[in-house]
């Protein structure tokens, strides 16, 4: 019988192949639940966008998000996990095993894991993104570090971009934050740290309208939306806050999201309110977006997906 068909079905699918996601494949090979692991478009997640990872145990000299990656999936491949390159498409979970389609491959999962990630926003500027990690990151935790007595900037006006730009004052002799507007969305302590740091300079109704440099940041040209008056401003290192999009569309129909599109778990637990469905990682998760976090949480999603499979096959055994 054809692995994945309705009668065969694979006993574990999971969607994403970030921390989640590969976790989460590491678990479930372990438990000879032999997952089925859709890579999406972008295989690795986040961490494949960023140079140095220094924040993730067990790597005393650093490593870089590829590469850290790479492992994680060949240490997943050494337990008999099975990746595939394409990305869920569609989803029924009207009737078990789950039907989905992904790529060319359609089949059908006893337990589904969604670890589909985020996406940080960047606003499309084609400099901003040729110069992605090579000045120009989205994650002042991972990167922060690298900008020792160096001048950076943050775009955003958000709790995020607040707090990046706190943040990277450990290490940066100067933060410009670029705020759209006149006032900043962050909640007010936020915006107090902000304004009592004096590492800090707030650029308002300041939009980057580029970045400047050939083969690293060497600076931004900014534009003031009130006065239309552009400037260049000499700076190493461009950190967007400007918000993350969870990759959480393909399951809207069926999995309840916050008013952001998050997926919603239950309290200390990644079970969504389907049973047999799991979420981990940053598509349920805005408050930590941190690739250790989401491996843990990937943990998480593996042992309850084999708990509840045991349960539900022994109740089909029982039934039958
Ligand atoms: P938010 O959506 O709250 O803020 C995004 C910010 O980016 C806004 O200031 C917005 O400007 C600005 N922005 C959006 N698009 C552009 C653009 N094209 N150009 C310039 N600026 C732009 O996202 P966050 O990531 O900051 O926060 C997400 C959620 O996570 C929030 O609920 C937040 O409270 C929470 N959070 C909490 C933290 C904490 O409590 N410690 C830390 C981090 C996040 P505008 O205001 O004009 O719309």
């Amino acid at each position: 019988m054809q692995q994945g068909s309705s009668e065969n079905p694979h006993k574990v699918v999971i969607f994403g192949s970030g921390p989640a996601g590969h976790t989460a494949a590491l678990y479930t090979s372990r438990a000879d639940l032999e997952p089925l692991i859709f890579e999406g478009l972008q295989p690795g997640g986040q961490l494949t966008i960023t140079t140095d990872v220094d924040n993730y145990p067990g790597f005393p000299e650093g490593i870089m998000g590829p590469e850290l990656m790479d492992r994680m999936k060949a240490q997943c491949e050494r337990f008999g996990a099975t990746y595939k390159l394409d990305s869920i498409e569609s989803i029924d979970l009207d009737s078990w095993p789950y039907r989905f389609k992904a790529g060319l491959e359609e089949g059908y999962a006893q337990t589904v894991i969604i670890a589909t990630g985020a996406s940080a926003k960047y606003l499309g500027l084609e400099n901003e993104i040729r110069l992605q990690g090579y000045g120009v990151s989205a994650c002042a935790t991972c990167d922060g570090f690298f900008y020792r007595d160096q001048v950076v900037c943050v775009v955003g006006g958000g709790d995020s971009a607040a707090e990046e730009a706190s943040f990277l004052t450990k290490f940066a002799s100067k933060v410009y934050l670029l705020v759209r507007r006149d006032e900043l969305r962050a909640s007010k302590i936020m915006q107090q740290r902000v304004f009592e740091n004096a590492k800090i300079e707030v650029l308002w109704n300041t939009e980057m309208i580029d970045v400047l440099g050939e083969s690293a940041v060497t600076g931004i040209r900014t534009k003031n939306n009130k006065t239309q008056e552009e400037a260049d401003v000499e700076l190493t290192g461009v950190f967007l806050a400007i918000g993350h999009v969870p990759n959480s569309q393909p399951f809207e129909k069926w999995l309840q999201t916050d008013e952001t599109g998050y997926l919603i778990t239950r309290p200390d637990s990644t079970a969504t309110e389907h049973p047999g469905v799991f979420a981990c990682g940053d598509v349920q998760d805005h408050v930590y977006r941190q690739a250790v976090t989401a491996a843990g949480s990937g943990c998480m999603a593996a042992l309850e997906a084999e708990r509840w499979l045991e349960t539900r096959l022994h109740e089909l055994k029982g039934a039958s």
